[in-house]
């Protein structure tokens, strides 16, 4: 073979869509009942815009961006992650001026120069939600729940939620102080990253997966007991309104995640079920990156939830027995191709999924065919059959037959669908 795909991105093939079609059907009709509306953006961006947003010292900016120049050599990204595409579509299309909140979902690719293993690709999948204009912490609790409603429509159990707040522009710098200082007198004995991360982006440090590095931050300062009066409410009142919802969550200090944009609360959805790479959605809120980007002071929240981990997640043959059953016409002769036509499009009109043989075949040869195929039924079509408008049916499965009219063998299958 001459051509592979490029290394860490993969084809999705016919045997394994329905998988993909019905997580992302799931997602639609809950989302949409909780009144997000799709918004699909390029795939393609000024690289400048994530660099502003996700932060030049973040990992996917600094060593996981797809950047190059076009042919006017303005330097243009692959996108990493959705937030800032919405962002800037949202501010552009000025649809600030619509009434509060502004809810939008988004299910597309995106790409980062990971080193690929089980759960990490270069050409990755995500389902997101980004809410505009609501600061009350109404907005995260309402995305748990959505989160959770969306895990239990695909029946995957065992989650965990973690939130925690990582402050605002009043706490945080002080906060970073103390982080500064501790970490200070002990960044000698760091991991060459945590080293680096001292410097630049002091934050990562704290969630360093480093053996030796956690022994020596096992008592780092951690945000959580820095945070301002309206920091620690909106975080407490976050809580309260999850015990509303009766939603089960853990309170995890050290989640502080990677990119730069978020503000006061954020939120991991892990699973025990996915080895290392155990993230199956991540979010919070990101009060400050409208206005950033140019538009008008707005708070807003989202998450995204990678489809991959999903997949892996799912009872495959649960979602496999929602495929629709195939059903074989063969005929005897090519003399009746007018009656297959128009049995076929009698089947189609009922949302059955025709096949049959395109050449001219044996009878033999065309149950062969279907039973190849996978068929889960075969009509037959001949000459006797027509001019009763008979027509013989089987089930492949269990070799139960019979004969009957369109209509009685339309009403067989769909009882036994
Ligand atoms: P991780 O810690 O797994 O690298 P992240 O913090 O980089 O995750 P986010 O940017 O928050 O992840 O993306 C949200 C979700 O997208 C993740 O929880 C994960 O399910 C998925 N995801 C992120 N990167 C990849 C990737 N390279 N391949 C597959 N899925 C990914
Ligand atoms: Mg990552």
């Amino acid at each position: 073979m001459k051509y592979s795909a490029l290394r860490g991105m993969k084809d999705i093939l016919p045997d394994e869509i329905n998988i993909w079609q019905h997580i992302e059907e799931k997602a639609r009709e809950i989302f949409e009942i909780f009144n997000f509306r799709e918004i699909r953006t390029p795939i393609l961006e000024q690289a400048e815009l994530f660099l502003r947003s996700i932060g030049e010292d973040t990992d996917i900016v600094e060593k996981e961006m797809y950047v190059f120049n076009d042919k006017k050599g303005r330097k243009v990204a692959l996108r990493p992650e959705g937030t800032a595409s919405v962002v800037r579509a949202y501010i552009q299309n000025s649809l600030f001026n619509a009434p509060s909140p502004q809810k939008f979902y988004y299910i597309g690719p995106m790409f980062r120069y990971e080193r690929p293993q089980k759960g990490r690709f270069r050409q990755f999948h995500q389902i997101g939600v980004e809410s505009f204009g609501v600061s009350s912490p109404e907005v995260e609790a309402e995305l748990l729940l959505l989160l959770k409603k969306f895990f239990e429509s695909l029946k995957i159990v065992e989650l965990s939620f973690e939130i925690n707040s990582i402050g605002c522009k009043i706490c945080r710098p002080l906060y970073k102080e103390g982080l500064y200082k501790f970490l200070g007198e002990r960044v000698s004995n760091l991991c060459f990253d945590c080293q680096r991360r001292f410097k630049k982006n002091p934050l990562r440090v704290i969630d360093c997966k480093v053996p030796s590095c956690r022994e020596i931050l096992s008592d780092i300062p951690l945000m959580i007991d820095f945070l301002c009066e309206n920091c620690r409410k909106h975080f407490s009142d976050f809580q309260k309104k999850l015990e509303l919802y009766e939603i089960p969550y853990k309170v995890n200090p050290k989640i502080v995640r990677g990119l730069d944009y978020y503000t006061g609360t954020v939120f991991e959805v892990t699973t025990h079920a996915l080895g290392a790479q155990n993230a199956v959605a991540a979010g919070g809120r990101y009060d400050e990156l409208v206005e950033l980007f140019g538009g008008p002071s707005t708070p807003a929240a989202g998450f995204a939830i990678g489809i991959e981990r999903l997949v892996e997640l799912l009872d495959k043959k649960l979602v496999l027995q929602l495929q629709k059953p195939l059903i074989f016409l063969a005929h005897a002769g090519e003399a009746l191709e007018r009656e297959v036509l128009n049995l076929s499009s009698r089947l189609r009109d009922n949302s059955f999924i025709v096949e049959r043989a395109y050449e001219n075949l044996s009878l033999k040869a065309q149950l062969k065919r279907a039973d190849r195929l996978k068929a889960k039924w075969v009509i037959i079509v001949g000459e006797e059959e027509i001019k009763k408008s008979l027509y013989k049916w089987k089930k492949m499965s269990d070799g139960t037959q019979g004969e009957a009219t369109l209509d009685e063998i339309i009403s067989i299958m769909k009882e036994q669908e």
